[in-house]
């Protein structure tokens, strides 16, 4: 059976991508309202229905937004940290069955195996996560990392050796610097618990991709302090001086889905 890799929406004001086979599927956020992502979907022609669970990585509304309506919907379990469910559930975000899980260890939602980690940035517990799912007896494995203020030695253990790599690619460094931003946030989105800039993301891609990483995926482009133009353009000519004319790199897109990863 084929796996499907769908961002639906990713950028400072909605994230989204559900990691499916042909029938079913797990959501990793839900970042919009219930009706943009039913929306996007029917766009992309994948059945809601095919949604099985929601993980969330951490409690900011650009990831949470739609969570609670669209569990609650259909049915689903939202699989979160406790810190993160705590704080959820305070502000009346999180949907009616909930499965905990701990940052440090792996569990599985049917055919996927999830091994979350812990990822530097200004949230209550922020994860990432490296799904595995088994295609003709081999792992494929996806590695996420969203909402990272730097990339540490954890993080880079736990991306080692991805099929596909979702990594955050947020901002120019001097875009933000020049942009209209408070300096209090400016300061927030550029520290080390942040938003990983163009130029970490492009170091850390040179560390971590594996000759049988694939797929590329830059993902929470600022909308304002970056451009899907100025992103390719650093990560292509990454790629080119690495050799690695084999890899499929995608951008992912605050207004619009991507089409559909299947491998
Ligand atoms: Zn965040
Ligand atoms: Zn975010």
């Amino acid at each position: 059976m084929k796996l499907g890799i769908t961002v639906i929406g990713s950028g400072s004001k909605g994230n989204s991508i559900f990691i499916h086979n042909a029938s079913s599927g797990i959501l990793i956020d839900a970042g919009f309202s219930r009706k943009e992502i039913l929306a996007r979907l029917a766009k992309l022609n994948i059945n809601p229905n095919m949604i099985s669970a929601i993980l969330i990585t951490h409690d900011h509304g650009d990831h949470v937004r739609g969570a609670r309506v669209l569990a609650d919907q259909l049915d689903i379990p939202t699989f979160v940290n406790e810190s993160t469910y705590k704080h959820l559930k305070f502000k009346n975000l999180i949907g009616k069955k909930v499965e905990i899980f701990d940052p440090g260890t792996a569990f599985n939602i049917e055919e996927f195996k999830i091994k979350p980690f812990s990822v530097p940035h200004d949230a209550m517990e922020p994860v990432g996560f490296a799904i595995f799912a088994n295609r003709n007896g081999e792992d494929i494995k996806i590695g996420i990392a969203t909402d990272l203020g730097h990339v540490n030695n954890l993080v880079q253990a736990r991306l080692q050796e991805c099929d596909i790599l979702i990594l955050e690619c947020n901002h120019d460094k001097k875009m933000l610097r020049d942009s209209e931003r408070k300096l209090g946030l400016k300061q927030r989105i550029a520290g080390r618990f942040g938003h990983l800039n163009n130029e970490a993301s492009i170091e850390a891609i040179e560390k971590l991709l594996h000759k049988k990483t694939k797929h590329l995926i830059l993902y929470h482009l600022s909308s304002d302090c970056n451009s899907p133009e100025l992103v390719a353009n650093l990560a292509n000519a990454k790629l080119a001086e690495m050799n690695r004319n084999d890899i499929n790199l995608q951008i992912a897109k605050q207004d619009q889905p991507l089409n559909t990863i299947w491998i």
